[in-house]
């Protein structure tokens, strides 16, 4: 074992052929259980996990969220069987040797949670968070994530270098940030904006850190939960307000020449978190949508037109942030502490689920794989 607490795979690999990792079966049925470790190809990487976060999208699917599952208007995109987890981060435990990019054994590694095809009309006109085929880590069987003590990267994917000056909890959580960070981006944040960050979750909470770090604007964090309230003000907040106690619009208003918001970020997931950007915001503003709701939004679409002549954005995954984000993490310029609430052996998971979801103070819970008693 090196300083870094990698085990390299003569240690390891050579004696066991199996790991712990959390298989997807249905909604609602999670095992843990002892699988076969992945055997990688010539340009593949296989990598030993050092953590895996729990995403909303994971729970979500837990739950059987009908995006993930299929029903409505969506066809099933999980497959049963496959091992759940793409904010993972490890050191690669054995690479392939046709492998282009100069990887060796015991480097710290992240990959991007999409893997684009490269051929698709998205990918060819450079969009490749938008890749048709869209293969995220996690959940396919050909593509599993980091629920599990080993995992593959494949070919295709985006890999970037983790400085092992970086904290479990800060590597941990260049996912979630990097796509806070292109929340951020689609923000286009101008000087003196005042800015509506509408839930404080580790992805509100991201955007909270990187807009006040890269712009400077005036912050108004909205949730409905003290702790993460004060987190919000931790992360740089000017003002963090329960818009169900306290008066947003009013404090908006004075903040604006009674015009509104210059920009509202939907980060909350839920309808009324919609309505009322709808409402906070000013004429001419910039609605950032980032959150995946669970429940259809209905409302006056003529708001967006007629009304206030708005811009909606959309914001989906995180292209060109991991680096971004990796590199402010290393120059020590984003205050991540606090993020990472809670941590659970992998075995544990249901627990970890339970807490993220059940947990008043939890933000982000991590899952860790434990040395197996073999
Ligand atoms: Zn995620
Ligand atoms: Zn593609």
């Amino acid at each position: 074992m090196n300083n870094t607490g990698y085990i390299d795979n003569s240690e390891t690999r050579s004696n066991v052929s199996t790991m712990g990792a959390v298989i997807t079966h249905a909604p609602g049925d999670y095992r843990f259980e002892k699988v076969p470790i992945p055997v990688p190809g010539n340009r593949e990487i296989l990598l030993k996990v050092e953590a895996c976060g729990i995403c909303a999208g994971d729970i979500k699917a837990f739950q059987g969220g009908k995006r993930f599952w299929g029903g409505g208007p969506f066809t099933q995109y999980i497959e049963s069987g496959c091992i759940g987890g793409h904010e993972f981060v490890g050191y690669a435990a054995a690479v392939g040797k046709g492998l282009s990019g100069d990887y060796k054994v015991g480097d710290r590694l992240i990959a991007e949670q999409i893997v684009p095809c490269g051929n698709c009309g998205y990918c060819r006109k450079g969009l490749y968070w938008m890749c048709d085929p869209h293969e995220v880590f996690g959940f396919k069987k050909h593509l599993n994530g980091g629920f599990a003590e080993y995992m593959i990267l494949p070919e295709k994917s985006i890999i970037h270098r983790v400085p092992d000056t970086l904290s479990l909890e800060q590597a941990a959580l260049i996912e979630p940030l990097s796509c806070s960070l292109h929340a951020i981006d689609r923000a286009a944040i101008e000087p003196e904006d005042v800015v509506v960050v509408s839930g404080c979750g580790p992805l509100g909470l991201g955007m909270i850190i990187w807009a006040k770090l890269f712009y400077n604007i005036t912050i108004i964090a909205l949730d409905l939960k003290e702790h993460r309230l004060h987190q919000a003000k931790t992360a740089g907040a000017d003002y963090a307000l329960n818009p169900r106690k306290q008066d947003a619009g009013k404090l908006i208003a004075s903040l604006s020449e009674g015009l509104g918001c210059d920009v509202y970020i939907e980060a909350a997931g839920y309808p009324n978190s919609v309505y009322q950007g709808l409402q906070f915001i000013r004429k001419k503003g910039r609605f950032v949508e980032f959150s995946v709701l669970n429940d259809d939004v209905t409302c006056d679409f003529s708001i967006i037109g007629d009304a206030k002549e708005l811009d909606i954005f959309g914001v989906s995954l995180s292209p060109d942030c991991y680096g971004r984000v990796i590199d402010a993490l290393k120059k020590n310029q984003a205050d991540v502490s606090g993020l990472v609430t809670h941590t659970f052996p992998l075995s544990e998971f249901s627990a970890g689920f339970d807490t993220a979801v059940h947990d008043e103070k939890a933000i982000k819970v991590l899952l860790v794989p434990e040395a197996l008693n073999r």
